[in-house]
């Protein structure tokens, strides 16, 4: 008798999800997390200045809201606190103006003059049909629950970002509003498949408003622990797993870990060609990482991008695509896409009284060693002039110091593997099931599986559901 059913190493979202899932259906099971504290990419720590909270890695969850498996976990009651800022995003033009992204998806259309019934004619019907949509949105590929909605969102999904902006919008701002949401995808924007970052994360923008937990991120984590728990679940901090012997048996073990990392695990049973295959997975390009304590709010001109939660940042079409494309070339722009959060102007929790916290990014090469800060600031500054005074101290990280934070951030990349055409639904390897390997004990549940980045536990949810099928069929 084996004392637990399952393991799962790694807490980040996706190994807490797996845990969870597997935990709702009376298993026995046990996370094994390397480091001091839970939760992966998906911790909040004063970074900067006593009572300032910075999200170190992931910070705006509307995945956690749209996932068809964490919304319907009773998170709420073990601490979860949703807060929404008044609007979701906006993109700061060169000439103080603006636009926002509302929850309203009229109102948002209504600032595009000529491109209001364009804006409509793209997002109308995906709004329409998206709850048809969801669920096989975030599934591994298969065949579509509902395929006509499915085809029709397939045709402007897999082109590029580049295309469908150039078809559909006449007006630059336009274009750059929807390249702020396409650029998620931290591939070129010119890329196949780049364009449906752009439609998702607008669609969820559109319907979930992109909320953020009260008090940071990794309150999210809590909440998700918290369950676990009352679940029966049981975690263990600070057991770096090397080598599967050094786990206690169980029938199942899942690896919430990249390829990379998990070819590095002792006791596997992988075959050759696997092995090879594994080490032929591509990752993306890094992120260079900053969080700031401020004595004042962002001074953004726009007053739309003041009342927003998250500011996508860079000035005309061309500007935006140089940015993307160099970083896959291996350079940084001078004038860099930035990805800026600011939690604190709607949730007073972040800083001390009065002060105020700001969290961004820029993309930047795959293992990239430098400090960017003079772009990084110098771009928010032609957005916010005078954000530089607002600095009471900052915190940067460069790729290494995020794979130091989090070794499955390799080389920086957050979303566990390259997003482009070629991976996107056959991560990690192609393969009927691509949660398990050829060790028929073993699963990855991590991000390097379909759906692939953001917190959403949908990879998770998708690999504790191959092991019940595989191991535990009279629970399925
Ligand atoms: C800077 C940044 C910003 C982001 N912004 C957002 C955002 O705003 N919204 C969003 O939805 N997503 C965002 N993401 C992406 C999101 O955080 C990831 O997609 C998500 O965390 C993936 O979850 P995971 O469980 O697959 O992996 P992770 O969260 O990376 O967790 C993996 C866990 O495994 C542990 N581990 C690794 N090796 C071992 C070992 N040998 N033994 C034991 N434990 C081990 C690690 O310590 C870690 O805890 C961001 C990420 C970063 C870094």
């Amino acid at each position: 008798m084996s004392k637990y059913d399952a393991i799962i190493v790694g807490s980040g979202s996706n190994g807490i999800s797996a845990a969870i899932r597997l935990q709702q259906k009376g298993l026995k099971t046990a996370i094994f997390e390397q480091a001091s504290s839970p939760g992966g990419a998906t911790r909040t720590q004063e970074l900067t200045l006593p009572g300032f909270k910075h999200d170190v890695g992931s910070s705006i969850l509307p995945l956690g809201l749209a996932s068809p498996f964490l919304r319907n976990l009773p998170l709420k009651d073990h601490g979860l606190e949703w807060v929404y800022p008044e609007i979701a995003y906006s993109h700061p033009f060169i000439d103080g103006t603006a636009y926002a992204c509302f929850k309203d998806l009229y109102q948002t259309a209504a600032q595009l003059g000529e491109d209001e019934k364009n804006y409509l004619k793209i997002f109308k019907p995906l709004m329409e049909d998206w709850e048809k949509l969801d669920p096989d949105l975030l599934a591994p590929l298969g065949i579509p629950q509902h395929p006509v909605p499915y085809l029709k969102f397939g045709l402007k999904a897999l082109p590029s970002a580049h295309w469908l902006a150039n078809r559909y919008f006449e007006d630059e701002r336009s274009k750059m509003f929807f390249y702020g949401s396409a650029a998620h995808s931290t591939i070129p924007l010119t890329n196949l498949a780049s364009a449906s970052f752009g439609l998702v994360l607008t669609a969820t923008a559109h319907r979930y408003n992109w909320p953020f937990p009260k008090g940071g991120a990794g309150n999210f984590t809590g909440a998700m622990l918290n369950y676990y728990r009352s679940l029966g679940g049981e975690l263990h901090l600070n057991h770096q797993v090397n080598d599967l012997r050094d786990l206690p048996n169980a029938l199942a073990y899942l690896f919430d870990l990249t390829p990379r990392q998990l070819l590095k695990i002792n006791g596997l049973n992988f075959n050759s060609l696997y092995r090879k295959r594994m080490e032929n997975y591509k990752y993306g390009a890094g992120v260079f990482k900053m969080d700031w304590a401020l004595s004042e709010p962002v001074p953004f001109t726009s007053e739309k991008c003041r009342r927003s939660g998250t500011v996508h940042i860079g000035f005309s079409q061309a500007e935006l695509e140089r940015s993307e494309d160099l970083v896959h070339k291996g350079s940084v722009s001078d004038r860099p896409y930035v990805l800026m959060a600011q939690h604190s102007p709607f949730d007073a929790t972040r800083a001390p009284e009065g002060k105020h916290t700001a969290w961004a990014y820029i993309h930047v090469p795959n293992g990239d060693p430098r400090d960017h800060t003079t772009i990084l600031e110098d771009q928010i500054e032609r957005a916010a002039p005078g954000f530089k005074d607002t600095i009471l101290a900052r915190s940067t990280k460069t790729t290494h110091q995020l794979e130091e934070f989090d070794p499955n951030l390799v080389g920086g990349d957050i979303n566990g593997g390259l997003q482009d055409i070629t991976q996107f639904f056959t991560r990690p390897i192609i393969k009927l099931s691509p949660y398990s390997t050829p060790d028929p004990r073993i699963y990855i549940c991590s991000s390097s599986t379909p759906p692939g980045g953001g917190v959403h536990g949908m990879s998770g949810f998708h690999a504790a559901e191959k092991v019940l099928k595989d191991h535990f069929k009279d629970l399925v």
